[in-house]
């Protein structure tokens, strides 16, 4: 099992087309990539329509799970609820954010936003790391990176000292940009070790950690949800911050949001409710991680709970792998 959930391509400073990386990964053994390129306000929407388009390919021929995300990288602190939120629905899978690091003059507060930020996946290299940020990612699900990369890799061991002792969820990645970069299942370990883990802490790393993120980024879009009962049970509360190219019929979307900016609608799927996994009105709640107003979950549930049971399996062509 090799998971990377940083990666970079010659979509901002990396040698590799995206499709080299992916094969180059797939090569040295990876389980699962994410593609996550440096990305400001404007480069979002390109950067993932283009990734995506290579990360299907693969999944269609290749069976690989590759997925479209970004790295948002210096950009203003107070941004980054905002910009994470527009990455999502522009269809990204995952949102890192670039952290304060002992080799970057990356904007002080930049942690903070992030670990604060629940649409955050990732908080990369996260170097100046603070007690209070460590227990904010616990609270909002935001994994603390333990990386690979050169320079950045100096803080390694107080970003797992801190994330331990928070309750925190450490990944390990590669911030790959260059092919020398891509990890090893070996080197991975390493890595791990060389940060202070030991026993089941590098496991929860390399492993569990890295399949809890992957459950949360497999996501089916709104159109695919229909289809998603599967493994709905599987990715129960995780499976917020869904991230529907358009909205679905009904155009709940911007009606939720109050007025707010979110574009992306985050509902509990109708399997959920059906199961009578304690409301699909708390789910919506959980899922939006605060960001609509209970008013507006309130009325989430009720439109799901017209729906009535699920739906036929219809085709669901937004999902990156295939066979499912
Ligand atoms: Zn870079
Ligand atoms: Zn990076």
């Amino acid at each position: 099992m090799l998971y990377d959930f940083h990666t970079h391509t010659t979509l901002s400073d990396g040698v590799l087309s995206p499709m080299e990386l992916i094969r180059d990964c797939i090569v040295n053994g990876y389980s699962a990539l994410g593609i996550t390129d440096h990305t400001g306000a404007g480069t979002i929407g390109r950067t993932i329509r283009e990734v995506r388009r290579d990360c299907e390919l693969a999944a269609k021929y290749w069976g690989f799970e590759a997925y479209p995300g970004v790295e948002l990288t210096h950009v203003p602190a107070t941004s980054i609820s905002e910009l994470a939120a527009q990455a999502l629905a522009a269809g990204a899978a995952l949102v890192v954010v670039h952290g304060q690091t002992p080799v970057e003059p990356v904007e002080p507060g930049t942690n903070l936003a992030a670990v604060s930020c629940p649409d955050v996946d990732i908080l990369a290299h996260p170097g100046e790391l603070t007690e209070e940020e460590a227990r904010l990612a616990a609270q909002h699900g935001v994994f603390l990176e333990i990386t690979a990369k050169n320079g950045h890799c100096l803080s390694n061991g107080r970003v797992a000292r801190l994330a331990l002792a928070a309750g925190a969820k450490l990944i390990l990645s590669s911030d790959t940009h260059e092919p020398s970069q891509i990890l090893t299942e070996e080197f991975a370990r390493r890595v791990a070790v060389g940060a202070g883990l030991e026993g089941k802490d590098v496991t929860d790393v390399l492993v569990t950690n890295a399949e809890e993120l992957l459950a949360k980024i497999r996501r089916p879009c709104d159109q695919c949800r229909g289809a998603a009962g599967e493994d709905t049970e599987a990715r129960g509360l995780t499976a917020g911050k869904e991230h529907p190219p358009s909205p679905p019929s009904g155009a709940m979307g911007d009606k939720l949001a109050n007025g707010r900016q979110t574009t992306h609608v985050v509902l509990p799927s109708p399997e959920l409710s059906l199961r009578g996994r304690g409301a699909g009105g708390e789910a919506a709640v959980a899922v939006v991680g605060g960001r609509l107003s209970e008013e507006s979950c309130n009325e989430a549930r009720g439109i799901f709970d017209t729906r009535g049971p699920a739906r036929e399996p219809r085709p669901h062509p937004h999902r990156l792998r295939p066979g499912r």
